[in-house]
């Protein structure tokens, strides 16, 4: 029934307003309020024309303060970040004494129990060696002990924990991925090798379990991150991901690549995505190659500071083509780690016969690290998405040239010229491998500096972006790196009300102070999560 001549103005949940809102749609529109309902983005534009136009349950007064879309990181390691939590942290340890400290000052350990650390880096101590398992052994005869480099990809392990895994077995892997010295392992194992032994250290089940997903999800939210896309999971994870959100345990969007085993392809991929308010699954993770820091990513030409090795491939050019094809005729995208230039000359040829030409499939090549300049074109001919992860550059600036060399160097972090290539880019962090924290990826991004400052005038500064290509590549370009960004990356009518507010305007402040940026407020489908 119409009441008459007076004007019924609609309900809505919630006001925003008094602040600047970063819309993040594509005409970069600053709002200074935004209503939502139901979850959702009803409408941006002024106070008073919202108020005129709805009815507000409730309202919140930014007094100043600056809204943006909430960060999403195109690539981590969301479940295996909540693992790390419970592993002895070894980041920042300035020599392997460290290390060995660290581990005793954690406390004595039940007989036969793992000792896991994670966060170790020869590259930053005065012996810039791999370390070798004797003095783990002599400390740790009784416990299984494994360390985790700081990209993941190479693991110090103790006699202990080879014998647990079945010593005899390690002949069977490539050389290169077993380290050994006068005829017996070292300890240091990468890629496939350091995967085995990984698996061998008992997971907590249950309770347990969920209570270190919650701790890895309060930790993003707090960091203002509202979705992570977890790059390689199996699938009794990705169900307990979806167990868990569908409880209402865990609120964090999660899109979940998954690790390119027979039970995903037959549970997940063979049925097409998998798809709920809080779930994306639709993509297979595949690994090229290794790291630059251990020297296992593939190059075209050996490393300039070990001239006795390219670095491996880890999956063979056939496997990742059988994948290409079940991914190809069941709808899924491919995201391949390659950080050497050999290893996404590969990937972007392998691809290449499926794509064919342009196209909106969006298949990705993660990290791109190094790349070979006469290579760039191809990310743009066949449509291949490049995702970065913006504190890579500086983590790694002190010793990637040494790796390298100084040409190879053109083609390196060369983030601005991946952006010129099809005009968008996902940024993440890969964390644990960094820290989850999505202020200093914008910082590392726009800056190519580290929190210091230095170098002074940046790293390859002509390769880091402009503060609104940032931004977007962490909001709605890591959407649509993802397929989500119909209901994801901006705040636009119809669109999930993920939003932050922060204490100051990343897009004005000083470089320098864009680090000192905090989180005040994070909301998901308009309800605060902190
Ligand atoms: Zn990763």
């Amino acid at each position: 029934m119409i009441s008459g001549c007076t004007i019924q103005n609609k309900d809505a949940d919630l006001l925003v307003y008094n602040g600047r809102i970063y819309t993040v749609d594509s005409s970069g529109q600053v709002a200074d309020a935004m209503a939502v309902k139901n979850g959702k983005v009803l409408a941006t534009g002024t106070a008073s024309a919202l108020f005129r136009e709805y009815d507000f349950k409730d309202t919140l007064d930014l007094k100043g303060g600056f809204v943006f879309p909430g960060f999403i990181d195109a690539h981590c390691h969301f479940f295996g970040y909540a693992l790390s939590l419970q592993y002895i942290d070894l980041k920042g340890s300035s020599s392997f004494d460290e290390v060995l400290l660290r581990l005793e000052q954690a406390g004595n350990p039940k007989p036969g129990s793992w000792i896991v650390g994670r966060g170790w880096d020869q590259n930053i101590w005065p012996v810039k060696v791999f370390p070798d398992n004797q003095r783990l052994n002599q400390l740790f005869p009784e416990n299984p002990v494994l360390l985790i480099r700081i990209d993941g990809h190479v693991v110090l392990a103790n006699e202990a924990a080879l014998k647990a895994e079945g010593m005899e077995r390690f002949s069977t892997f490539q050389p290169g991925e077993v380290l050994m010295k006068n005829g017996k392992p070292t300890g240091i194992l990468s890629e496939n090798a350091a995967d085995r032994i990984r698996d061998m250290v008992p997971v907590p089940r249950g309770d347990q379990l969920a209570a270190l997903l919650r701790q890895a999800e309060s930790n993003c939210l707090n960091a203002g991150l509202t979705g992570v896309s977890d790059a390689g999971l199996d699938y009794d994870r990705v169900m307990l991901i979806d167990y868990l959100q569908k409880k209402g345990v865990l609120k964090i969007f999660v899109n979940a690549w998954l690790t390119p085993n027979p039970v995903n392809l037959e549970k997940f991929v063979a049925k097409g995505p998998y798809l709920t308010e809080c779930l994306s699954v639709r993509s297979i993770k595949i690994y090229a190659d290794g790291s630059l820091g251990s020297r296992t990513a593939r190059l075209k030409r050996p490393y300039s500071d070990d001239p006795s090795t390219s670095g491996v491939i880890v999956t063979s050019p056939d496997s990742v083509l059988k994948l290409c094809r079940l991914a190809y005729d069941h709808g899924y995208q491919i995201n391949t780690h390659c950080i050497g230039d050999s290893a996404v000359a590969m990937i972007l040829d392998l691809y290449s016969r499926f794509l064919k030409g342009r196209n909106d499939l969006r298949w990705r090549i993660e990290h791109a690290q190094i790349v070979d300049p006469r290579d760039f074109h191809l990310f743009e001919e066949y449509s291949i998405i490049p995702s970065i992860q913006g504190t890579h550059a500086t983590s790694d600036m002190k010793w990637a040239e040494r790796r390298v060399g100084s040409l190879r160097m053109e083609g390196a972090y060369a983030y601005r010229t991946l952006l010129a290539q099809n005009g968008w880019i996902a940024n993440g962090t890969d964390f644990p491998i960094e820290h989850i924290d999505p202020v200093m990826t914008f910082y590392a991004t726009v800056s190519r500096k580290d929190r210091e400052g230095n170098p002074e005038k940046g790293f390859y500064p002509e390769e880091g972006l402009s503060r609104t290509d940032a931004l977007r590549s962490m909001t709605i370009w890591a959407a649509k790196a993802g397929f989500s960004e119909k209901v994801k990356g901006s705040l636009e009518t119809g669109k999930d009300a993920d939003f932050l507010i922060l204490d100051r305007d990343l897009m004005e402040v000083s470089e320098r102070d864009i680090p000192e940026t905090r989180i005040v407020g994070t909301f998901i489908h308009g309800q605060r999560v902190k």
